[in-house]
């Protein structure tokens, strides 16, 4: 059975370009019939905070990305990873090392100095025949992976090709620092050995850990997971995207009126791809994913493709589910919305590309408008008051339809010789506060004949 994971370190707000490396694992398992293990890699106690771990939680919670088993918290499984290390120790495959911080940086001095790449040396390591230095009094070890020597690190990366990385390259990693507590690659293997994960698909700044993490398996006895490695997502600038030049927590699209199955199908196309598909539901993304068509160089985030993309998605919702969303959005601003709602989503979605555009159309349904002014400037002349309080007199009776007032306002026009434009601009700035607005019979039909009344006779 397949089995993902999601491993985040909550060291600070999850963005897009992480979250999508939870949205592959997840639909590779749910693609499969597998399961999603969300993980949460909290072992670095300065960085990690509480809040990171909540808009993890919320961010994938709100694009719907479910997991299965979790979240696991790795300071939560200290006890097993020591139980690991005591075993590790037992079978000789860590020993201790007393080299202190000095001694380290004079080893890599010396081999900056020669060119060579900086590497531990194997000083304490034991060897048959070797014989090791005096331990110093005092000192508390590390403990260090007795990496294999010789021979080679390969396996078939799903996005990379194959790999191939030599043992010389790899020194013996540190496992356990001088206070016991575990180091990251090993709490990894660690995880994903008892997590029983199939396959890792993460982003590539962790293909320089892979072929340790391999060797530790192995030592193990257990085989490595099928590893796909993501290039990564740069920003705007074609910088990678980093929560330290301005990537947003992801959380803050959902602020911004995304759609989470706009996000989704938007993430999934950022670093894969089905064909010329651009458009596409959840869905039909989970029949269609697979590890094959993972893209191999780095895919860059464009926030007006990410707007048109919720814009098709708003348009082909329907109108009841919208109006949800837009509603949630009105009440954030303290404006509680009616029986309209839906109606008013159906006129105005086509010309917005998120719900909070169509919670500024919905908001001048419920509360007074501002006007621009420039609009108003330039329409709201002396000369069409005659033309406008005739129309507010015409509206006080008869059906509030569409139909009934479109005859009003033809009346208006015949009345007053105006042309169309001359009387429905004005009108529409009255109401909606700007000319910029659907058909002037629909628009007022949707308003409360009360609300265009009180609005026409502002003027
Ligand atoms: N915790 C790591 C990160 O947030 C991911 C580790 C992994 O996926 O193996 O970058």
């Amino acid at each position: 059975k397949v089995r993902t994971r999601f491993a985040p370190s909550p060291t600070g707000f999850i963005h897009l370009g992480n979250i999508r490396s939870a949205l592959y694992p997840w639909a590779f398992a749910r693609s499969q019939g597998g399961d999603f293990i969300l993980r949460i890699e909290d072992t670095d106690l300065e960085r990690s905070s509480q809040a990171a771990v909540d808009v993890i939680l919320e961010g994938m919670a709100w694009l719907g990305l479910d997991h299965d088993e979790g979240p696991f918290y790795q300071m939560q499984r200290m006890d097993r990873y020591r139980e690991v290390l005591a075993q590790m120790k037992e079978q000789g495959l860590v020993y201790p090392c007393y080299m202190s911080v000095e001694e380290l940086d004079k080893l890599r001095e010396r081999q900056m100095a020669n060119k060579e790449k900086p590497r531990y040396d194997g000083t304490w390591r034991p060897e048959p025949g070797k014989t090791l230095p005096q331990v110093p009094e005092g000192v508390q070890p590390v403990l260090r992976f007795r990496n294999p020597i010789g021979g080679s690190v390969v396996w078939d990366d799903k996005v990379k090709g194959r790999i191939e990385i030599s043992n010389d390259e790899l020194d013996d990693l540190v496992i356990a620092r001088p206070d016991g507590t575990p180091t990251y690659n090993f709490c990894v293997v660690v995880d994903d050995i008892d997590m029983q994960i199939t396959h890792v698909i993460r982003g590539d700044d962790h293909v320089n850990n892979t072929p340790r993490q391999i060797n530790i398996f192995r030592a193990l006895g257990k085989e490595p997971p099928v590893y796909a490695h993501l290039p990564t997502v740069l920003n705007e600038q074609g910088e990678k995207m980093s929560k330290r030049n301005g990537a947003k927590p992801v959380t803050q699209y959902r602020e911004e009126g995304y759609l989470p199955d706009a996000m989704v199908n938007y993430l999934a196309r950022l670093g894969w791809s089905h064909g010329d598909d651009e458009i596409f539901s959840r869905e039909q993304f989970l029949q269609w994913f697979d590890l094959d068509h993972l893209g191999r160089s780095a895919a860059q985030f464009d926030e007006a493709k990410l707007r048109w993309v919720n814009a098709q998605h708003m348009k082909a919702m329907p109108d009841d589910a919208l109006a949800v969303l837009v509603e949630a959005q009105l009440k954030k601003r303290g404006v509680t919305p009616d029986v309209r709602l839906p109606a008013i989503c159906a006129l105005f979605k086509d010309r917005c590309d998120t719900t909070v555009m169509l919670a500024d159309w919905a908001a001048r349904f419920y509360t007074p408008v501002e006007r621009n002014a420039e609009e108003a400037a330039k329409h709201l002349t002396d000369a069409v008051k005659p033309a406008v309080s005739m129309l507010a007199k015409m509206l006080e009776g008869g059906p509030w339809t569409k139909e009934a007032i479109a005859e009003s306002v033809k009346e208006t026009l015949r009345a007053t010789g105006l042309k169309m434009p001359q009387l429905a601009m004005p009108v529409r700035v009255l109401v909606m506060g700007t000319a910029q607005t659907p058909s002037l019979d629909a628009v007022l039909a949707l308003c409360t004949r009360e609300q265009v009344l009180q609005r026409l006779r502002a003027f």
